[in-house]
Parts: C-alpha cells; sequence; structure tokens
C-alpha cells in the first residue's frame, strides 16, 4: 500500500467511521462474545506475501466492529467514558498523518508548543489560579506514578535517583480507600511498597478528613517512619468519592508534604463554577491530574498533569543525553523530561479542537445534562420495586442494587447480556452493587431514560427465570 492508495482507503474509512457511529444505537454496548472467539478467526502465522487491502478490509468489516465492546455507544454508562468528539477524531486523523514523535521540542515544534498553550487553557476552563503549568501524559496512571516518583525523590533529596532506595528510610505515603488502583500501582512501582500506603480512614461521606490524614501522619512520625506525600481523591472510581481536598492540603502543608489530587474523571466537570465546591481547596495542591480522554471529548489517550513546580519533577525524570541536546536553547521546553516515557504523541491537537469547536458552553452543557439526566434514572430506578440506591449521584455517577448480592450480579448479567445497555459493579462496604455513570459525549435523555426501562423488564423477566 502506497499514499495514493492511502487517500482512497482513508477516505472509505472515514465513510465506514459515519456508518459505524450511526449504526451504534442498534449494536449491543458490550461485546456478545466468548474469550478466544476473535483470535479463532485469525490465521496462526502471519503472511509471506503482501495481501490486497480489499481483503484485509474485507476481514476487518467481517471480524472486528463485531467483536467490540462500543466505547462511543450513546447507552455506555459502565466504568466511565473514554469519549471521543468527531472534532477529536479528526485531530487524530491530522496527528496520524504527520505520525510525528514529539519527544522534544525540535522534533515536533507545534505539538509542544500547542501543548503548552492547551495546559494553560484548561487551566482557565477548571478555574486553576495562574502558576499552574503542565503536561499531557497517556494516561493518570503514568501522571500519578510521575508524581509519587517525584515525591519519593523530595523526600530522599533526589539521593534515590543515584544511589537507589535499598538503605533509604521507609517512605510513607496516604490516600484513602476510595483512590484508584493505579495510586497503588505507582507505589509498587515507585519501589516504596505498598504497605507503606496508608490508607486513611474515611467519614460517612466517604472522604478523607484533615484530622484522620493528621492522625495518620502523627502515628507514622510517633513510629519513626518518614511521611513523604499526600494523594488525595477528586471523583473516585468506585462511587465518586471526593477528599476534603482543603482541609487534608492544609494538614500536608503543615507537615511539609506535597500533595497529588487525582480527578481524572471528575475534572472535567469543573468546567462548571457550580461543581468546583466538590474539589475546593485544590489550587493550593502541588500536582492535579485530570482525564479530557473521559468526559471531555478528547479522545483517548490524554490525561493533563498541571504541576505548580514542574523543576521537582523534571528534577525526577528528565535526562539529556547528548543525542537529545537542543543546541542553544536552553529557553524551550521538551516535555519527554516531565514525563516517564521518552517518545511522545502529539496529544494536544484534539484538544485544540475539541476546545474550539464546542466551545466552552457546549461542553459544559453536555456535562450539566450528563449530571441532570443521571439524577433523573436514580429516581426512576429508585421508583423500582425490589431496587435500592445505594449512593446517592455524585456528579453523574451512582449505585443501585437488589436485596442479595447474589440477585444484584444475576441483575447486571441480565442487563448486560440484553446489550442495550451496559453498566459495570463495584463494591460498597462489602455489598455488590451496580455502578451507573452517564457520560457519553453523544447520549440524548432518552438513552439514559431507557436504562430504568430496560432494568424494569430485566426484572419482569424474573419471572420466566428467577432471579437468586
Ligand atoms: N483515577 C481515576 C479516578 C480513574 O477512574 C481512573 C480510570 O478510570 C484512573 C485514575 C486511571 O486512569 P488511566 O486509565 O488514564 O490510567
Amino acid at each position: 500500500m502506497d499514499h495514493e492508495a492511502l487517500r482512497i482507503w482513508s477516505k472509505r474509512a472515514a465513510d465506514w467511521a459515519a456508518d459505524y457511529h450511526a449504526s451504534l444505537r442498534d449494536r449491543p454496548v458490550r461485546a456478545p462474545l466468548d474469550p478466544g472467539a476473535v483470535a479463532r478467526k485469525l490465521p496462526p502465522s502471519p503472511p509471506e506475501t503482501a495481501e490486497p487491502m480489499e481483503r484485509i478490509w474485507a476481514d476487518f468489516q467481517a471480524i472486528v466492529p463485531d467483536g467490540m465492546t462500543h466505547w462511543q455507544h450513546p447507552r455506555f454508562f459502565a466504568y466511565f467514558p473514554a469519549n471521543a468528539a468527531p472534532a477529536s477524531m479528526l485531530a487524530e486523523q491530522l496527528v496520524n498523518a504527520m505520525a510525528c514523535n514529539a519527544l522534544i521540542w525540535q522534533t515536533s515544534p507545534a505539538a509542544t508548543e500547542i501543548e503548552q498553550v492547551m495546559v494553560d487553557w484548561l487551566r482557565q476552563a477548571l478555574g486553576l489560579p495562574e502558576g499552574f503549568v503542565g503536561t499531557i501524559h497517556d494516561s493518570a496512571t503514568n501522571a500519578t506514578l510521575s508524581a509519587v516518583l517525584t515525591m519519593r525523590e523530595r523526600a530522599l533529596g533526589w539521593r534515590g535517583l543515584d544511589e537507589g532506595l535499598s538503605g533509604a528510610p521507609a517512605l510513607r505515603f496516604y490516600a484513602s480507600a476510595e483512590t484508584h488502583s493505579s495510586v497503588d500501582k505507582a507505589i509498587r512501582v515507585a519501589g516504596i511498597g505498598q504497605r507503606n500506603l496508608v490508607k486513611v480512614p474515611t467519614d460517612a461521606t466517604r472522604a478523607m478528613t484533615g484530622a484522620a490524614l493528621a492522625a495518620a501522619i502523627a502515628a507514622d512520625r510517633a513510629a519513626g517512619l518518614v511521611p513523604a506525600g499526600v494523594i488525595l481523591c477528586a471523583g473516585g472510581t468506585s462511587v465518586g468519592a471526593f477528599d476534603r481536598i482543603a482541609d487534608c492540603v492544609a494538614v500536608a502543608q503543615a507537615e511539609g508534604l506535597p500533595t497529588h489530587v487525582d480527578a481524572a474523571w471528575a475534572g472535567s466537570a469543573m468546567i462548571c463554577p457550580e461543581f468546583r465546591p466538590l474539589w475546593a481547596g485544590v489550587e493550593g495542591a502541588d500536582s492535579i491530574v485530570f482525564n479530557p480522554h473521559k468526559w471531555l471529548g478528547a479522545q483517548f489517550d490524554c490525561s493533563v498533569q498541571f504541576l505548580k513546580d514542574p523543576g521537582a519533577q523534571v528534577r525526577t525524570l528528565g535526562l539529556r543525553p547528548t543525542y537529545l541536546e537542543t543546541a542553544g536553547r536552553e529557553e524551550i521546553v521538551n516535555f519527554n523530561e516531565w514525563t516517564v516515557p521518552l517518545g511522545r504523541r502529539f496529544r494536544a491537537l484534539k484538544l485544540w479542537f475539541v476546545l474550539r469547536a464546542y466551545g466552552l458552553d457546549g461542553l459544559r452543557q453536555r456535562i450539566r445534562d450528563h449530571v441532570r439526566w443521571a439524577v433523573a434514572a436514580r429516581d426512576r430506578l429508585a421508583a423500582l420495586p425490589g431496587v435500592e440506591i445505594v449512593t446517592e449521584p455524585r456528579l453523574s455517577l451512582f449505585s443501585f442494587a437488589l436485596e442479595t448480592d447474589a440477585a444484584t450480579e444475576a441483575l447486571l448479567q441480565r442487563i448486560n447480556d440484553d446489550g442495550r445497555v451496559y453498566l459495570t459493579q463495584s463494591r460498597v462496604d462489602g455489598r455488590f452493587v451496580i455502578r451507573v455513570q452517564v457520560g457519553s459525549f453523544d447520549c440524548r435523555e432518552e438513552d439514559v431514560m431507557l436504562l430504568s426501562k430496560t432494568v424494569q423488564e430485566m426484572l419482569a423477566s424474573c419471572s420466566s427465570g428467577p432471579l437468586p
């Protein structure tokens, strides 16, 4: 295949994409497949000779779309969304065409400079004060890992980079059990050791309070351990918990500890000023991560980390061997020095397109609609016999359950086998619950309302095959 053939096929791909999106409401959201079903359709070894694109295309159509769970489906209510607005897809097509590696400024100046400006646009959009700068990672996991490595090195006086961790004091980090497992992973990968991640107890609203954090730090200091950093939850994955950010940041600052806020999902909602009280005090944090690839429409991968002092992170992660030097240009930013990987995609273009194509007003309207529809869906579900709302909507996320775990699990399976909507599970105080998050970029009110109708029908179908 050459570039002239690509011209033809990419037009065909654009038509296919439009038809695919138009067909989504008629498809089951979750792939109705058994494991291995797709792999069995592929030859066991690679072709020795080139194949015609017609045949490759036909196989794609025959095998792939029906083997996918459709993340852009308007009735995708599982996990968190990974939204791809049409304007984002267009930008990604252009990025694909240029296929750059933006590892240093010189290798893709537009990628670096648009990234700087987009991070600042987003800082303003989220209501963060001047002074925060930032970068775009592939994932919140890598942003949090970068923050944890930086906090580790701060605590060690940057000795860990050179000497390693053997002989270093046991460093202690603090987070609530509502934070995402990416925090646990970062702690493990950073060589801190899972047992040194203190899961600070939460209050009745599932928030870490300043008092609980202070008590955990004091207990560690009394035991001769070395507190090194605090990771705060702003919109937990399970049921949307928010720590008391202002109080916890104040405690951390009084203790001389840096803070990192994980707002991977909920951060997008902060473009709406009315939701900002949920993370009040965030401006005191040293590092904040949020994923425009979740709820803003700039598709995966796009995870923004705001930093008050990038110097500490660059000191931790930045290396500049001769082959990466940019002669005589000390003022430029080489973003690989802010992140773990060297190679980096041009992720800022989709932000530029999305922010301009929908405007903050358009994006706010979507998020407000999602929150409003989630509350309406909660009310409809609450009215169904046997359904209990377990956690109330936090932004657009809530959970419900039936009387027993077995019944709730069986209901979830029926809902997802039915395919009109897709939901996933969590545990709340040990109880199996069904999570509902409303956030698909293209969803309409009637899509959300189909949720309670589906649940109602699945409950009614119990008469022909009872739930346990
Ligand atoms: N933090 C929260 C609150 C999340 O919900 C998630 C993923 O859903 C993550 C972090 C990890 O995000 P990523 O997939 O970008 O690493």
